[in-house]
Formats: structure tokens, sequence, C-alpha cells
């Protein structure tokens, strides 16, 4: 299925035969051709897992890209593709990260101008590594561990809202898996007055809600007031906001390896929710109405929460539709 918005009522879409992202001069792939490589190969995966069917759609997945583009050459904004929605597709996976980081700006955003002098921490929680087939147990732990960590006293006392999200990786050398979750937490001003939880603190009460007395880390970071005025929240929301599994963690040099990853993945993480928003940050995404992204729409992964506008933002020259279709590895437009 192809979407378009209205710019595609604008005019026929141009033809150049020109080569999507080869622009860049220090030999680095464009990310869309990475991603629909990697995308590829994830697909490939699939069908060596005997998924036919899937293999296919992911394969399929991004073969046509539509844009909007500035004939001045300012901006390309993306107005059509058939995505696959595929949860460890690479192409889809990269578009759900840059919604997951929108809403995670906008959400601690409104947050903040509620609650003016709260403070955002980073926790990194993790669980010690797991063979393949102890994913899906390891992730059971890692959110009871988290639901029990949100209910600890001294942390109830002073945390509002959180994004949390899952991250997976996979350890080549020993061939296990490494879940953990990256949460960013919005913290009263207390925190920092009088109600601080230092690291020793913070390790001992993740021990106790996971149950495992063999934790002897977690990462706790503040987020520097000074970081979170305008931009400055992006990289907080980039860090906590990366998709659970990227292609390029999955992807070995040997397809059979991948396969395996990607089934063990796939199998892990079957039925959980990768990426959630909790207490007052929660409340704030329901208030703005924003789905989530998990089960987005082909529409939300290609407009990503851009206003679809016919006009260049530099220039205000009129935008026109250029299409790029996969061709013998390359999108060409
Ligand atoms: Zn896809
Ligand atoms: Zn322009």
């Amino acid at each position: 299925m192809v979407a378009g918005t209205t710019v595609s009522r604008l005019a026929r879409p141009k033809s150049t035969g020109e080569v999507l992202g080869d622009r860049r001069k220090n030999g680095k792939l464009r990310s869309w051709k990475r991603y629909k490589v990697e995308s590829l190969q994830i697909a490939e995966a699939y069908r060596l897992l005997g998924e036919d069917a899937r293999a296919n759609c992911v394969a399929d997945c991004g073969s046509r890209l539509e844009f909007a583009e500035c004939p001045n050459g300012h901006q390309r904004k993306l107005i059509g593709a058939n995505f696959c929605r595929s949860r460890l597709c690479s192409m889809c996976a990269s578009r759900r990260a840059l919604l997951i980081g929108l809403q995670v700006r906008r959400t601690f955003h409104d947050a903040l101008t509620r609650i003016p002098d709260a403070r955002l921490i980073f926790l990194t929680l993790t669980v010690p590594n797991v063979r393949g087939e102890h994913l899906g147990s390891a992730t059971t732990d890692l959110y009871g561990g988290f639901q029990r960590l949100w209910r600890t006293a001294a942390v109830k006392g002073i945390a509002l809202g959180y994004f949390r999200g899952l991250e997976v990786t996979y350890n080549r050398t020993r061939g296990d898996f490494h879940p953990h979750l990256h949460v960013l937490v919005f913290v009263s001003g207390e925190y920092f007055r009088d109600r601080y939880i230092n690291r020793q603190q913070w390790i001992e009460y993740w021990r106790r809600a996971v149950k495992n007395p063999s934790i002897t880390q977690v990462d706790v970071r503040a987020v520097k007031p000074k970081m979170i005025g305008g931009d400055r929240l992006a990289g907080a929301a980039a860090e906590v906001s990366k998709y659970a599994v990227t292609g390029k963690n999955m992807i070995q040099s040997d397809p059979a390896e991948t396969a395996l990853v990607v089934a063990h993945i796939h199998a892990g993480l079957r039925g959980r929710r990768l990426a959630q928003f909790g207490g007052l940050l929660s409340k704030i995404k329901k208030e703005l109405k924003m789905t989530d992204a998990e089960s987005a729409s082909s529409r939300e992964l290609i407009s990503v929460g851009d206003d679809p506008s016919c006009r260049c933002l530099t220039c205000n020259a009129h935008l026109e539709r250029h299409v790029f279709c996969w061709l013998n590895g390359d999108y060409v437009g």
C-alpha cells in the first residue's frame, strides 16, 4: 500500500534518474539505502527460517519511496512509502525510532512546562546476559523488576513519570543476548535537594526489585538542566528512543547466524511492549492523543509528526514530488 499526502496533488512526479543519497563524500551509505539493505538481510533470515510470507513482506518494504522536495535542494521530505510494519524490519524500525523520539521530546517538554523545577535522569537497568532461548524469561524479569522498582517507596516519592525503552544487543563472541532498559525518569525538584538517591542505593533497589543478588551495576546519570531547553532535550530523547533491536546488531557475516539471532529475538520479544510511557508522561501522551509507535500506521511511519506543507521552509518554493524505486541495489528516481 502506498500512501500519499496533500503534496501529491501538486504535480506529476519528476523523474531524473538520480540515485538517492549518493551525495555523501565519506563513502558511507546514506541511511535509506543502508536500512533497505539491512531489511533485505533480515528478509533473508526469515526465508532461511522457512517464514516465506514474512520474508516477502520485509523484502518488499520501502521498495518505493516518495518525497516532496525543494527544487533548490533545501529539503526532501518523505510523503509516501510501502512500509511492511514488521517488528524486526530495519527500515520500519528506523521510522518507529524517529516517532518514539518525537513523542519523548513532546511529552517531556510538556511535562517540564507544567512542573518547571522537575529534573530528568537516565537509568540503564540490566539483567545478566542470557542464551537466546532464555531471552523471553529475561525480558519478563526485567519488566517485573522495573514495576517493583517503580513501586519502591524512595523511588515512588520522587519519580513522577518515565519513558522506558527495551534494547537487546547480541554479543557475537559469546553468542549471548543482553536485554536492558533505557529509562528517562522525570523526577521532582526535591530529588536533587533532599531526596537524592545515590548510585549505591539505586543498585540496591534494583537488585531487590529484580530479585537478583548478582546485580552489581546500574548506570544512572542526571540530565543537566541547561541541556533540557530547546534541542538539547532531543539528545536525551535520542538516547532512550533507540529502537529495541537494530539490524546492525542482528546481522552477522554468516546468514545462518543472522537467522538464529532473528529467530531468538523474534520469539523472545513476541507480544512484548518495547516502548512505554508511565505516570505523568503516560497521562500527557494520552492528552496529546499520541498513538503507540509500535502499532503506528503506515501513514504515521511516513509523516513522523511532520505537518504536510507544500512549500520549502527555507525558500518557500513549491515542493515537487519525486519517487525513488529500489532497483539493482540503489534507489533510483
Ligand atoms: Zn519494513
Ligand atoms: Zn528551498
